[in-house]
């Protein structure tokens, strides 16, 4: 997701009480839980987006410290705002690329991840920007906590299906793999629509999701 930048939109975040200021992630890794009212496993979605996902999940799981983290300031702000109007104390935010996620998460920090609607770089020579690619699944290897687990959604088939692979000699496993996530009750249960997710379901595109663990 790119917006139109926002003028100010830098300068509104780095203001934000909700943003953990740049300069401040990597002397919070290990230290997260000190950013909330109360300590909590830490649950965490990577290209949060707009941040209506965590929203809801802030507000249904009192007991879990959600952590959205987005590249984008003009994007990263409209979660700012939504926080602005309808604060949570369970949600934080991060501005930054994902890359450098092992540089701001202790080891074991985090207790799941999201990744929804991921980017999909469709070019082979940018496969390694995918988030559910090998390369971030090492990195998110270093900072997921034993029994962690990942989950992807996505509407992009291709994607979804590399995602998948990508997964084989690897430590993961998939516990998860549905095709059609809005077509199953069960799985239906309890499922929190992102952006995309109700954009592109309303469509009609069936949702693809998995959810991994180490073997
Ligand atoms: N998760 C939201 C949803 O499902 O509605 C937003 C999906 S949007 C297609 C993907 C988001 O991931 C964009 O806002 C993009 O800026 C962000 N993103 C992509 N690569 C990223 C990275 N390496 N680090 C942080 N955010 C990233």
């Amino acid at each position: 997701m790119r917006l139109k930048n926002v003028p100010g939109c830098r300068e509104r975040i780095a203001d934000s009480e909700y943003v953990i200021p740049e300069d401040e992630l990597v002397q919070t890794a290990g230290k997260w839980n000190e950013r909330f009212e109360k300590p909590a496993p830490i649950r965490i979605e990577i290209g949060m987006g707009k941040g209506r996902f965590l929203h809801e999940l802030a507000l249904l799981n009192p007991d879990i410290n959600y952590i959205g983290i987005e590249k984008y300031s003009a994007v990263l702000l409209r979660a700012v705002q939504k926080m602005e109007e309808d604060p949570k104390p369970n949600l934080r935010f991060v501005r930054m690329d994902a890359e450098n996620i092992a540089d701001v998460f202790a080891p074991g920090e985090v207790d799941r991840i999201y990744l929804n609607f991921s980017d999909p770089w469709p070019k082979d020579r940018h496969a390694k920007r995918r988030l559910p690619s090998r390369e971030f699944l090492a990195r998110y290897d270093k900072i997921l906590v034993d029994g962690g687990r990942i989950e992807f959604k996505t509407d992009n088939r291709i994607l979804f299906d590399w995602a998948v692979e990508q997964l084989e000699d690897t430590k993961w496993k998939a516990d998860l793999i549905t095709y059609d996530l809005h077509a199953d009750p069960a799985l239906l249960e309890g499922n929190v629509m992102t952006e995309y997710e109700e954009r592109f379901s309303s469509m009609g595109n069936p949702i693809c999701k998995y959810i991994i663990s180490r073997k």
